[in-house]
This record gives C-alpha cells, sequence and structure tokens, in this order.
C-alpha cells in the first residue's frame, strides 16, 4: 500500500536503530535516500547493504550540531538526487544525569545535538524539499511526562515538539511536518535504561513488550506516505500504550 517509487529521503542517525530501521523500510518501498550519521564508516556499510549498486544511497558523514555541515549536506543530496522529497530527522543523543550533575557543557552539548540539530536540519532541507513532501522528527514519551535523570533530553524533545506544530504551520500546504513519540523502543539508546528498569517498565507498558525499531520506522513511512495526506502538524504516539493522552 506504500510506495516510495520516485521518492527521495534524506534520514538522520541512519546509522543505528530507528532511523536504520527507517532507512531499511523506505528502501525497501523504492525511495532513494541520503543517509547521515556522525559514523561515516558505519554508513558506508549500511548503504553497501541497501544499495549494493551503487546508485540510489548517499551516505554521509554528518554531525547535526554543525550548521554548516547540515547545509552542505542538504544542498549535496538534492543536487545528487535532483531534489527531495522527506526529511526522517532520527539522530539524537539520550545521556543519563539528574538535574544537580548536569554541567552547563552537558545540558548545552545534548540541545545542540537534539534541539539545535532539529532546527539546523530542517532548515538545510526546507529549501529543496518538493511539494507534496514531507518532513517528520522525533519527539519522545520523555516530552510527555517527564523522564528520571534525563530532564534535559525530556525539555529537547518537548521543544521539538513545539517546533514540528510550528514548522507545519510555515510549510503548509506544500509540505506536511509530523513528529513519532515512541515510548520505550529496544535500540543502543535504551540499553543501559532497560537493564536498569527493564521489569518496571514493562509492568506500566500495556501491550507488555519494548516496541521495535522497524514499529517506529512503519510509524514514520505512514506519515511520509499519501496515506498521511491529512495529517500534518501531528505528534504521533507509538508506545504500547505507556502514555495515554
Ligand atoms: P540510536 O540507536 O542511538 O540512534 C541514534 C543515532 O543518532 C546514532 O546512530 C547516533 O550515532 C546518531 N547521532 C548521535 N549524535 C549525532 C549527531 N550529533 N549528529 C548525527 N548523528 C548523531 O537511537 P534510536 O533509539 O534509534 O533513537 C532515534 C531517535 O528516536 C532519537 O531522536 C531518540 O531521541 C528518539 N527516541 C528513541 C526512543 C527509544 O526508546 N529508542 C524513545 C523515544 C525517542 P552514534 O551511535 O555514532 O552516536
Amino acid at each position: 500500500m506504500i510506495s516510495f517509487e520516485g521518492k527521495v529521503a534524506a534520514i538522520t542517525g541512519a546509522g543505528n536503530g530507528i532511523g536504520l530501521a527507517a532507512a531499511r523500510l523506505m528502501a525497501a518501498h523504492g525511495a532513494r535516500l541520503a543517509l547521515a550519521d556522525l559514523d561515516g564508516a558505519r554508513l558506508q556499510e549500511v548503504a553497501a547493504e541497501l544499495d549494493p549498486g551503487g546508485q540510489r544511497v548517499l551516505a554521509r558523514a554528518l554531525d547535526v550540531a554543525d550548521p554548516a555541515a547540515c547545509d552542505r549536506l542538504m544542498a549535496e543530496a538534492a543536487a545528487h538526487f535532483g531534489g527531495l522529497d522527506h526529511l526522517v530527522h532520527c539522530a539524537g543523543i539520550y545521556p543519563e544525569k539528574l538535574v544537580k550533575d548536569t554541567s552547563d557543557e552537558a545540558w548545552r552539548k545534548l540541545m545542540a545535538v537534539n534541539l539545535d540539530g532539529t532546527f539546523y536540519v530542517c532548515r538545510a532541507a526546507q529549501p529543496h524539499l518538493r511539494d507534496g513532501g514531507s518532513v517528520v522528527l522525533m519527539t519522545s514519551l520523555a516530552a510527555q511526562r517527564g523522564s528520571y535523570a534525563h530532564a534535559a533530553y525530556a525539555a529537547s524533545k518537548g521543544a521539538v515538539q513545539s517546533f514540528t506544530r510550528s514548522l507545519a504551520l510555515e510549510l503548509a500546504p506544500a509540505i506536511r511536518v509530523n513528529a513519532v513519540a515512541p515510548g520505550i523502543i529496544a535500540t543502543s539508546m535504551t540499553s543501559d535504561l532497560i537493564g536498569q528498569k527493564g521489569a518496571q517498565l514493562l509492568e506500566s507498558t500495556p501491550l507488555r513488550r519494548f516496541g521495535t525499531a522497524g514499529e517506529i520506522a512503519g510509524a514514520i513511512a505512514f506519515l511520509c506516505s499519501p496515506l498521511a495526506g491529512f495529517v500534518t502538524g501531528e505528534v504521533m504516539q507509538v508506545n504500547g500504550g505507556i502514555y495515554i493522552a
């Protein structure tokens, strides 16, 4: 039911977890991809897996906290493929620290990657997005209900939700802008959390399991597809019921 034939998607955080799952799913449904992540070597492996012929995937190392690098990457991707249809921004960090132990530098780093990076990537992609395209950003359960020892992360994701709604107003009617708010998804980002509090988290999750990166990729693909053609400014909860608004 979903086809991305003829479409081009730029995906950040594509070397791991949710971004990698989104890249696999969108490639399987015909998308050509511009993939970005901190670790360029890992991305080359992903590109070789998804595109053995080397024609359909452009893979580049990128620090999303570097605005000039974001501008360069989106311009290169648009020139390479003739434009962009989708931006899927999955890069992010999730350091554990109580507020009283959070240094100015740690706070700034978190905001630089999770919040500034979201702004830089969206601003860089916007001039290249073709009409009918869409943006999908990543927020979190943490933005809805708080997260112990992750206040900076939760604050950054709350801001991403507000940014999503505002950018949706700016880019309408040509481009739709939405966000996904995952619950507890089993990726490298949550391995410590699941190790420490897994039983308690399962107990408070009505579906009694953690989500998979592929399930978040499914929500991303839906939001990019014509099936979500009347959806914009939305924050989609994909969380097994751990938070029901
Ligand atoms: P992940 O497996 O850790 O993947 C995140 C990717 O982002 C990694 O490849 C990481 O690279 C990359 N990255 C980190 N800093 C970057 C930077 N400055 N520039 C470019 N790339 C950078 O995490 P995930 O679980 O897939 O999370 C994806 C998104 O979903 C994040 O925004 C996260 O906050 C959100 N989310 C996840 C969950 C969950 O339960 N997993 C829940 C709610 C929201 P390195 O590995 O090299 O650092």
